[in-house]
């Protein structure tokens, strides 16, 4: 590395849900990052593109595509199929507030250092489950045997920053400003994750999202002036993974599958995310039913073709044998996620147009960066 990229101080700043049509529709910071491209995004939620843009590596290496997958041998949660059993009446265990505290009483008891939810996964199947983000992903060695963005801009003998997850965005905001101001990092990652629930409330509403939108623009504005201050060259960059899309119709797959008298854990297993639904065939007739129960469905089968394109195709079938895609715009509802549609979703099509990402920058957009997986490498070069 020359002395002068050394001492050019990079600070990127990350916008769950700030889609391309979003940073457009707000004309956000279009004066201070005028530099500006659309990006395709990972396909699948922020779970995959996070590990994405901390790696470089899509699911297919890095193993993230949803947070539970079929895994009778490896489900750190086996205990559980004693205990699930008991936990009836079944009503009160799929409440929203009991399944929070129930989400933190498992995570403590099984030592995760990562985000953890339970959702609305049916109890009884997390025996025969494994959980995707057990580990701190931000954290030095957390994507081991990968490295991630903390172990590379470490080995790269920079004075690097890495937001904590867990705390609120206004703080991320403050003490990256902090640091960038006194000249004591060379390098910053700054996480946000606010306005992706905001815009799933929210999506469409103007009146919602415009001041959101123009807080984000006061705390960029803010980075911006204090990388002015220290002096040193800088390049500020603004990405985020994916868009939202407006809610336009909901499809009920569990009851779909119930109604062809296959049992889950016996002939199949599913796991019914927002927009997707991802099988596991324990017999061999099993494929042929669950395509005639879905037939109907606002979606379609991914081919092997696609899913390697889109970088989650895996030998081992981790992500399961075959994926069931919602057309954009339709939830899968009710399902392991939740009980209720929202008012926006993604995790569609990466090709449309509401899942669309956006790279904002002081400097040029570098010509590589075209997907979400790109970011890695134009942060890390
Ligand atoms: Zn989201």
């Amino acid at each position: 590395m020359t002395d002068k990229k050394a001492r050019t101080v990079k600070a990127f700043v990350f916008i769950d849900a700030l889609g391309w049509k979003q940073a457009e529709r707000y004309d956000f910071l279009r004066e201070e990052l005028p530099n500006r491209r659309p990006v395709e995004m990972q396909f699948g939620y922020s779970c995959t593109a996070i590990p994405t843009i901390l790696t470089g590596k899509r699911p297919s290496e890095h193993g993230h595509l949803a947070f539970y997958d079929w895994a009778p041998d490896a489900s750190p949660f086996r205990a559980m199929r004693f205990v699930a059993p008991f936990l009836r009446p079944r009503s009160f265990w799929r409440r929203g507030r009991v399944r929070n505290v129930l989400s933190r009483l498992v995570k403590r008891a099984y030592g995760f250092t990562g985000y953890f939810q339970l959702y609305s996964i049916p109890l009884e199947r997390l025996p025969k489950l494994d959980y995707c983000e057990k580990r701190d992903m931000f954290a030095p060695g957390g994507m081991g045997p990968i490295p991630n963005l903390a172990d590379t801009w470490g080995a790269q003998g920079l004075r690097w920053h890495v937001s904590d997850w867990r705390r609120p965005e206004g703080d991320n905001f403050d003490i990256a400003r902090d640091l960038l101001a006194k000249g004591a990092v060379d390098r910053a990652f700054v996480y946000s994750a606010a306005f992706d629930a905001l815009q799933h409330d929210c999506v469409g509403r103007d009146e919602a999202l415009r001041p959101k939108v123009e807080a984000y623009a006061d705390r960029v504005r803010s980075l911006h002036d204090a990388l002015a201050a220290s002096g040193r060259p800088f390049e500020l960059t603004i990405f985020s993974d994916h868009g939202m899309t407006p809610l336009r119709g909901t499809a009920d797959i569990p009851a779909a599958l119930a109604a062809t008298g296959m049992v889950w854990g016996r002939d199949y297993a599913c796991a019914v995310d927002s927009t997707m639904a991802r099988f596991w065939w324990l017999r061999e007739d099993s494929r042929a039913t669950a395509e005639h129960a879905l037939a109907d469905m606002p979606g379609r089968w991914l081919s092997r073709a696609e899913m390697e394109e889109n970088g989650i195709w895996r030998e081992d079938c981790k992500f399961g044998d075959a994926i069931f895609l919602a057309d954009p715009g339709v939830q899968f509802c009710p399902g392991d996620m939740g009980v209720k549609p929202l008012r926006g979703m993604h995790g569609y099509d990466p090709r449309d147009e509401d899942s669309l990402a956006c790279w904002l920058s002081t400097a040029p957009v570098p010509a590589r960066v075209r997907r979400v997986c790109d970011y890695f490498a134009a942060m890390t070069e």
